[in-house]
């Protein structure tokens, strides 16, 4: 299949490969040229700019920071809405506002292209093993026009409802996962402060009640888990500023829907200060820095 794939960051760069591996023909798209030299050397072809990587794509796949670059990129005049081939079924695994999505969608669909938003959880580590969860909004027939190309790059595929309900249900996630992270450094500085082995710490919760993704799978604390960003000084993975804007838009909807989030209010307000103190580029476990900045 003939596919473009823009955004070749953090997690676009290794779904882009699970596609290549595939044995699809990918044309590619990023604003930092040395992303798309790297996919070329995978095998890739390099698209001029976004209208020439769509062109004669049969599917489009973005994976891009936000949802102002989601909108630019989808509605804009050299975007894809103006660019792709008839018919092009359309891909946007971002994680951005549901409101936005649905907008960008219905322009789409308004445009003769079928659209699904499909965010995605498993972070860098399941992008490169081709095992991420998907999270999909939209209709059932474009999902399962997508379903072969989502099942190269991940392992589940969930049809969360209409279009806009896959990103509904990564912000919930995703606030989740910033509390439970917190709550993670928290009780791990805790216990670590008093004495305690933070490696036997972490084995002894993940077997309690105090199990979680954030303990188990991508351990804030350096040297307790090899192959996460803690042990590579916080580098790569899911940036902190990434955070910042998914609490951010659950923030938004929270208080759009009158529904109150307290905890995720506080996380958001706690990772703002940490984006503030210079970790905006690094993985949002590095929040662990501000708790141990206290001893
Ligand atoms: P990233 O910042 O590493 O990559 C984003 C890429 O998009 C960059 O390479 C940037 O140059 C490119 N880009 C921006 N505007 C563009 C445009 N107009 N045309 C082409 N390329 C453009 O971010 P990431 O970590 O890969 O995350 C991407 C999305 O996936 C975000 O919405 C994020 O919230 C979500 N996400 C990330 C993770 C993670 O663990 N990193 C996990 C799940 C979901």
């Amino acid at each position: 299949m003939r596919i473009a794939f823009l955004g070749l960051g953090n997690m676009g760069a290794p779904m882009a490969q699970n596609l290549i591996k595939a044995g699809h023909e990918l044309t590619v798209f990023d604003l930092v040229a040395a992303s798309v030299d790297k996919l070329v050397k995978d095998g890739a072809k390099a698209g001029r700019d976004a209208a020439d990587a769509v062109r004669n794509a049969e599917v489009v796949v973005t994976m891009l920071p936000s949802s102002a670059a989601v909108k630019r990129l989808y509605l804009g005049d050299g975007g894809v809405l103006a660019h792709a081939a008839a018919g092009a079924l359309l891909i946007d695994s971002s994680t951005i506002s549901p409101d936005v999505s649905r907008e960008v969608a219905t322009a789409a669909v308004a445009k003769g292209f079928a659209m699904i938003d499909a965010p995605v959880s498993g972070g860098t580590a399941g992008a490169a093993a081709g095992t991420l969860t998907f999270i999909v909004g939209g209709e059932a027939a474009a999902l399962e026009r997508a379903r072969p190309l989502l099942e190269k790059m991940g392992k589940n595929v969930f049809h969360a409802g209409a279009s806009g309900a896959g990103q509904i249900a990564k912000i919930c996630n995703n606030m989740l996962l910033g509390i439970h992270m917190l709550g993670t450094c928290e009780a791990i500085n805790l216990g670590t402060r008093l004495g305690l082995d933070p490696k036997v710490l972490s084995d002894v919760m993940a077997k309690s009640s105090g199990r979680n993704w954030s303990l188990e799978l991508y351990n804030p604390w350096p040297g307790v888990m090899e192959n996460v960003p803690a042990s590579r000084e916080y580098k790569g993975g899911f940036g902190t500023d990434l955070m910042l804007k998914d609490l951010g838009l659950s923030q938004e909807a929270s208080q759009s829907a009158g529904v109150a989030t307290p905890l995720g209010a506080l996380t958001r307000q706690l990772y703002q200060l940490h984006s503030g103190r210079g970790y905006g580029a690094l993985d949002f476990s590095s929040i662990v820095d501000a708790l141990r900045a206290g001893a």
